[in-house]
């Protein structure tokens, strides 16, 4: 059986936080609000893989209120999905992702990103997509208020 999951995430740019994007830290002076650290990209991922399997959003899994989470490494949330993936006997397939950002450039992280993602998910980097583009300066994310990201994840049960 295979079964195919979309996730959606938008957080907004602030100054003074870090910016962790897929598992990768770039050298910014600004970075994304949340209460974990904001992957927006990575919870895009975990809500691919939670929706593919029919359970609830990653806001169920990890809630904004639990101190545990707060400035969270998301790769431990994506880690955890997918174990709870696992405890209902499925197991991902491939994970294909598109951030949406004005700013920083992306291109040059892609690799690093794709294998932070594939080491969290237990994928081979070859069955992680990470593809970005701008808003071409249109709302929000094109005036670089925020950073989104669509993901869609496919998960097997042998
Ligand atoms: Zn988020």
């Amino acid at each position: 059986m295979i079964r195919i999951g979309h996730g959606y995430d938008i957080h907004r740019i602030v100054a003074a936080r870090p910016l962790v994007l897929g598992g990768v830290r770039f050298e910014t002076d600004f970075g994304l609000l949340g209460h974990s650290d904001a992957d927006c990209l990575t919870h895009a991922v975990c809500d691919a893989l939670l929706g593919a399997a029919g359970l609830p959003d990653i806001g169920h899994y990890f809630p904004d209120s639990d101190p545990a989470w707060k400035d969270a490494d998301s790769q431990l949330l994506l880690q955890r999905v997918v174990a709870e993936l696992r405890a209902h006997h499925f197991s991902p397939v491939n994970i294909d992702a598109t951030l949406v950002a004005e700013k920083p450039r992306i291109k040059p992280m892609i690799g690093a990103m794709k294998a932070a993602l594939a080491r969290s998910a237990g994928l081979s980097p070859d069955a992680i997509g990470v593809k970005a583009t701008t808003h071409e300066g249109v709302g929000e994310i094109g005036r670089g208020e925020a950073i989104a990201a669509y993901a869609v994840a496919l998960i097997e049960r042998p």
